[in-house]
């Protein structure tokens, strides 16, 4: 796993650093190196998981796939996302949520957003 420059960690919530091992393992899966985009970074608003350290987010399987072998990014969502992201919703159970989504309708931020977010 490598964290992007810049990611900020403070704050982490324990079921975050749970949900992220998690998340290597599944991306090692698909033969990825996952990249952690964002954890507690000021990008988000002060309501967000994210500032509570209970939130990350994920360079998209596609993405890594393409860096990895040196091609260019297709900027949309190939079946690896579909693939990676259902089955990391189904390894982190109710307690968490895990969405594709992408920031301001930019093509270029999709991301994989995971949150602990457990049912009350
Ligand atoms: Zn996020």
């Amino acid at each position: 796993m490598r964290l992007k420059s810049g990611v900020k960690l403070t704050g982490l919530q324990p079921q975050t650093v749970l949900a992220l091992s998690i998340a290597e393992r599944v991306y090692e899966r698909h033969g990825l190196e996952p990249v952690v985009t964002s954890v507690n970074d000021s990008r988000h608003g002060p309501r967000s998981l994210h500032a509570a350290g209970a939130a990350f987010d994920l360079r998209l399987p596609s993405r890594c796939a393409a860096e990895a072998g040196g091609r260019a990014w297709g900027q949309s969502l190939e079946p690896v996302d579909r693939d990676v992201h259902r089955e990391l919703a189904s390894r982190l159970g109710e307690c968490f949520d895990a969405v594709l989504e992408q920031h301001q309708a930019s093509a270029f931020d999709w991301h994989l957003h995971v949150e602990f977010d457990p049912p009350i």
